[in-house]
């Protein structure tokens, strides 16, 4: 029962399972359409529509590997707390980091030698217990990670300098930290200088509801010296004991997970980033995807371009192998099983964003559409002219017009096809928004009738209505009652319903299409 000559000149639209001829509503399956455009040598041309449900179902079930399930409370080890310092312009920061990288360099036979890879690990001097810090230049790294909503730091480091107190970006730093929920340490720098008064510095934070210990809070505070290194252990003490409190656990086992620190390309090594590995343990092979970039780890090293085997929870970890695209700082990282499967997760996120930025250009249209509601009124009176009714008030007045309308549009000696509509529509200005659309369609193919429009859920009158005057319903935003739908259906009359008006219109251009027949 298929037209050939239908299927040489229409448009063929598939979905996943389903083709449908352009102008027919037959359905038939993909193989049956193939294989009889194959023995009738016909080249059809095929318009892809994607079936949007069971997109966003593949989005949320397989499409992303991402997130993982949580793992089995067996599988839990403890972690090195991972610490960011913050604080303001000159209060310290990079050399309290200075003090802290070299806290440990000294048992390292790698001497003083360290570069900056954006994270280092430090043990603490006497234990078993390491912390590992970002350095990266702080607000910046902490803003982009907050975006994409990965969780980089356990805890804060609040730099203040004793001389100053709290400054602007102690306010911020304050806020950052209070947003992302991350705990703080305080650390008063500075306190070797002559003007240092770390009792004020106290109070300026209570202003700010920073309530150090030795003030009745709950806030570890640590008066340190970092140009001269005073107490800088008890500072990795206090984040050690602040991790306890936190418990915090991850597994090294299973996919890997982490979040991209700093990416850069390397001489010699290519496009390399430092990641922190928050779950699982990366190795040379694994299988990596950041946002759309993708890589097979070939090498890992520390900051003092020591070569790991491997990197388990709060490791810090340059990692080169990455293809194609450089990983963004702050992107979460996730291990796939294969590089197959890297390329599909890349591919529908790929998608994934361009289905998104044709959403946002969809908005933009609809807010013009809306703009142009104020030309539609303009244009309404004309509108009316033409021998439309506004409203269902008058409702039998419109029956006797539409009528009358049809008996003539029939009679008249056109060749061309007509699609007669009725409009129904939840408010006056999507109403609106709808008629202004259709006013602008004009064709030399087919016509477009507006039989008759208005404001509210379809009644039994505008079902015998399109029953008279052959029209389609379209509705938008009402409720159909059952008992219409029953009317509708021993009227055969059609009623279509939709609540985004893009859809509505682009159903309607497709019905208009379908009145067209075939080039012969
Ligand atoms: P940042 O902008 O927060 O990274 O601050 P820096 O680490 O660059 O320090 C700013 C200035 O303060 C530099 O001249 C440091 O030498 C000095 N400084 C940092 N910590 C101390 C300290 O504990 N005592 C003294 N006297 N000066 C310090």
């Amino acid at each position: 029962g298929v037209d050939i000559d239908a299927l040489s000149d229409s448009l063929i639209e598939l979905d996943e399972d389903n083709v449908k001829l352009l102008g027919s509503a037959t359905s038939l399956d993909r193989k049956t359409v193939l294989d009889v455009c194959s023995i009738h040598g016909i080249k059809p041309r095929f318009v892809y529509r994607p079936n949007e449900e069971k997109l966003m179902k593949k989005l949320s079930d397989e499409a992303d590997a991402f997130p993982q399930p949580p793992p089995p409370p067996s599988e839990l080890v403890r972690r090195a707390p991972v610490v960011t310092i913050m604080g303001h312009v000159d209060h310290g920061k990079t050399t309290l980091l200075d003090a802290l990288r070299s806290s440990s360099i000294v048992s390292t036979e790698f001497g003083g030698i360290t570069q900056h890879i954006g994270a280092f690990s430090v043990q603490l001097p006497g234990t078993k217990s390491r912390v590992t810090f970002l350095d990266t230049p702080g607000h910046a790294a902490f803003k982009a990670m907050r975006e994409r909503g990965a969780r980089a730091t356990d805890i804060v480091v609040l730099v203040v300098a004793a001389d100053d107190g709290v400054n602007e970006q102690t306010v911020e730093s304050i806020k950052y930290a209070r947003e992302a929920g991350v705990p703080i340490v305080v650390a008063i720098n500075k306190c070797d200088k002559p003007q240092a008064d770390p009792a004020k510095t106290r109070r300026d934070l209570m202003q700010h509801d920073i309530v150090v210990e030795d003030m009745g809070g709950d806030i570890q505070v640590v008066e340190i010296s970092a140009l001269q290194g005073t107490n800088i252990k008890a500072l990795q003490e206090a984040l050690i004991l602040q991790a306890e409190l936190m418990d915090l656990k991850s597994t090294p086992k299973g996919l890997s997970e982490g979040v991209v620190i700093e990416s850069t390309t390397a001489q010699g090594l290519g496009k390399v980033c430092t990641m922190v590995v928050q779950r699982g343990t990366v190795k040379r092979g694994s299988v990596l995807v950041a946002g759309t970039a993708w890589g097979r780890v070939r090498s890992l090293t520390d900051e003092h371009n020591k070569t790991l085997k491997e990197a388990g929870p709060s490791t810090p970890a340059r990692i080169s192998g990455w293809r194609e695209n450089l990983p963004p700082p702050g992107e979460a990282i996730l291990e796939v099983e294969s590089e197959q499967r890297a390329q599909e997760v890349i591919e529908f996120r790929r998608r994934r964003i361009m289905d998104e930025r044709a959403e946002k250009d969809r908005d933009v249209i609809e807010a013009r559409r809306s703009e142009e509601r104020e030309i539609y009124l303009q244009n309404r009176q004309k509108l009316l002219n033409k021998g439309m009714r506004y409203g269902s008030t008058y409702h039998h007045v419109v029956m006797k017009e539409a009528k009358k309308r049809a008996m003539e549009a029939t009679s008249e000696p056109t060749e061309k096809p007509v699609l007669r509509v009725i409009i129904r529509s939840d408010v006056d200005g999507t109403l609106e928004a709808l008629l202004n659309v259709l006013d602008t369609y004009d064709s030399q193919l087919c016509d477009l009738q507006i039989v008759d429009f208005g404001v509210g859920a379809p009644i039994d009158n505008h079902i015998e209505l399109a029953a008279e005057t052959n029209a389609v319903i379209y509705c938008f935003n009402t409720p159909i009652s059952a008992g219409i739908r029953t009317l509708a259906n021993s009227k055969d009359v059609t009623v279509e319903q939709f609540n985004v008006i893009y859809r509505l219109i682009d159903a309607l251009k497709d019905k208009l299409s379908s009145q067209i027949p075939p080039k012969t």
